[in-house]
């Protein structure tokens, strides 16, 4: 029994680890979506007329203890 509301080729996976983000129509999507894949945290952006693309989020990797080394005051 085949409804036909999900074609395979209208699941939209993530383009990191290929999990399945959601299904919908060709033509449903009008406009950019933006949706984090839940397992990777990848955040996917889709458009209508472009294959998607990954933004990865913005890990906190900017530690803020690099301070300048402290020196001694000049004489
Ligand atoms: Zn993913």
């Amino acid at each position: 029994m085949n409804i036909g509301l999900t074609p395979p080729d209208s699941q939209v996976r993530c383009g990191t680890c290929r999990r399945l983000l959601f299904c919908a129509e060709p033509d449903a999507i009008a406009a950019a979506i933006r949706i984090k894949c839940p397992r990777c945290k990848a955040l996917n952006i889709l458009r209508p007329d472009r294959a998607p693309t990954i933004e990865r989020p913005a890990r906190q990797t900017e530690r803020r203890d690099a301070c300048p080394p402290r020196r001694p005051p000049d004489p």
